[in-house]
């Protein structure tokens, strides 16, 4: 093991203005809530970084109304080149105010800031710029040029700003307004957009955005005036929202959870695959739908790839998220370190063997070391479900069918990885693979024209690309 000596290099915080309090956004405002207000902390210290309004009921009916009025007034009758115009501004809005994003990211969410400013908030003005080109052009979409009408939108807390520009910027470029409900733990974002929103002068009501947790979302995705439900979460929820909209004539597209296999034959460059493997699963802590949490590797490289991949994970620098050096942030909130601490136990008591780098975490905050089980067999609750933090469970195999049973035995079909020299494997492989996404010799890159989403239990729709339109416009097929 190898450790550097390194000065630390922290971001300032002075760029971002962030609020004691904020209200939620309806109709182009900021209006208080008629919840009980709840406190966002920074994961990486514990200190309060603000207090939030919760929207109950009536709040989400507000915000319902204030969008559904803009989307028959204004927004679904405006040429698609004006609405162009809105979402143009907003991607250079965005890029302006990068930095102030970036670090209000990293405070409330406890990634690094080297991921938010360099990943997260680059592919949100990335997603916004490429939805406001098909605002003038939806009818070579393919699906028609007709909106659906008032979206109701409920995201996670792993890619607070990502998730929101996910389904935000194609609702709008298609002419629909909407509602979105960010995560209780990470709201800050979304409310600075709401600031962007205002700045951009878009049309009020066109965007809302109202906090809370679990009852706010559940609220909005039953309103009976939402025409669209898009959610982004655990698959529990998601089962929960599917069986809300069942009966009604509302679309709904999901993105849920994955347990992708990361893939490694024997004759993949060793060296880049332990760094596609560390990018796959300790990139954003882990906290990533599509992460590489099962590393797949044949038994004749298994031993030298462990060894270079432990090699690797001492040299990770775990710590201040606002530190340009760190490599590995703090865990999203208690909740979710409680349940990493759940699952790795189970590791070990399954007869896992268990390695977590050496490196020191700091007193507060909530941190998890990056960690490996060997020794995992498929039928290991380690190997089935969603950790969902910065732990690995390695699986060795022999054949590239194997592989590929292993890959897909889960219940869960979103994305994979594939490392080889040979271009006719990949293709082979990956053309088995039942996940909506398969890396090829990299992992975890995302672009806006490229469309994401998930296979059986990983959810339906996707995101992202022309296909994106397809869950905005009245002709898609979903
Ligand atoms: P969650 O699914 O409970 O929360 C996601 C969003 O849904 C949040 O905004 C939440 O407030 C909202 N929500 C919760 N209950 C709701 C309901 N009944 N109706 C409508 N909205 C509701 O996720 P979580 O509790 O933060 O995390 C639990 C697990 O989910 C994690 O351990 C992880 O495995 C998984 N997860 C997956 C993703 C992903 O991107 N696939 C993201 C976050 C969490
Ligand atoms: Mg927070």
């Amino acid at each position: 093991m190898s450790v550097f000596e390194y000065a630390p290099a922290p971001e300032s915080r002075a760029v971002v203005d962030v609020k004691p309090s904020y209200g939620l956004f309806i109709g182009g405002e900021f209006v208080d809530g008629h919840g009980t207000p709840f406190k966002t902390v920074n994961p990486a210290t514990e200190e309060v970084l603000s207090e939030v309004a919760e929207a109950d009921a009536a709040d989400v009916e507000a915000a319902v109304k204030a969008a559904r009025r803009a989307h028959d007034r204004t927004w679904s009758r405006m040429p698609g080149a004006e609405r162009a115009k809105y979402l143009y501004r907003i991607a250079r809005i965005i890029q302006e105010r990068s930095r102030e994003l970036a670090v209000l990211e990293s405070l409330d969410n406890g990634k690094p800031i080297r991921e938010a400013r360099d990943v997260d908030v680059p592919i949100v003005a990335a997603h916004f710029f490429y939805y406001a080109g098909w605002a003038d052009k939806l009818e070579w979409s393919g699906y028609g040029t007709t909106p659906i009408g008032v979206a109701g939108q409920v995201i996670p807390w792993n890619f607070p700003l990502l998730m929101l520009a996910w389904k935000v910027a194609p609702a709008l470029a298609c002419g629909n307004t909407v509602v979105l409900k960010p995560a209780e733990t990470t709201p800050l974002t979304a409310l600075l957009f709401a600031e962007i929103c205002q700045q951009a002068d878009l049309p009020a009501g066109v965007v809302n955005i109202v906090t809370g947790a679990g009852a706010t979302g559940q609220a909005l995705v039953a309103h009976p005036d939402v025409d669209k439900v898009a959610f982004t979460g655990s698959t529990e929820v998601g089962k929960a929202i599917a069986r809300t909209v069942a009966g009604t004539s509302k679309k709904v597209t999901l993105e849920l959870g994955g347990k992708a296999a990361n893939i490694v034959f024997d004759d993949a460059p060793l060296d880049e695959a332990v760094e596609g493997i560390v990018d796959g699963i300790f990139f954003n802590q882990g906290h990533v739908c599509c992460a590489g949490s099962r590393l797949l590797v044949q038994e004749s490289v298994a031993e030298e790839v462990l060894a270079r991949l432990k090699r690797r994970m001492a040299t990770l620098r775990v710590g201040d998220p606002l530190d340009k050096n760190t490599d590995v942030g703090a865990i999203n909130s208690a909740e979710q370190l409680a349940r990493i601490r759940e699952l790795s136990a189970i590791g070990e008591q399954e007869g896992a063997g268990r390695w977590s780098a050496p490196c020191e975490l700091p007193d507060r905050g909530f941190w998890f070391p990056p960690t490996l089980f060997t020794g995992v067999s498929q039928a290991h609750r380690i190997a089935r479900e969603e950790i969902f933090g910065p732990v690995l469970s390695v699986l060795t195999f022999r054949t590239p069918s194997e592989a590929v049973e292993k890959a897909n035995n889960t219940p869960y079909g979103l994305s994979a990885g594939v490392w080889t020299e040979k271009g006719s494997r990949i293709l082979h492989v990956a053309s088995q693979l039942k996940a909506g996404v398969v890396w090829a010799n990299t992992f975890n890159k995302f672009d806006p024209t490229s469309p994401f989403g998930g296979y059986k239990e990983s959810g339906q729709g996707r995101e992202g690309g022309r296909h994106g339109l397809a869950a905005y416009l009245k002709g898609g097929d979903l």
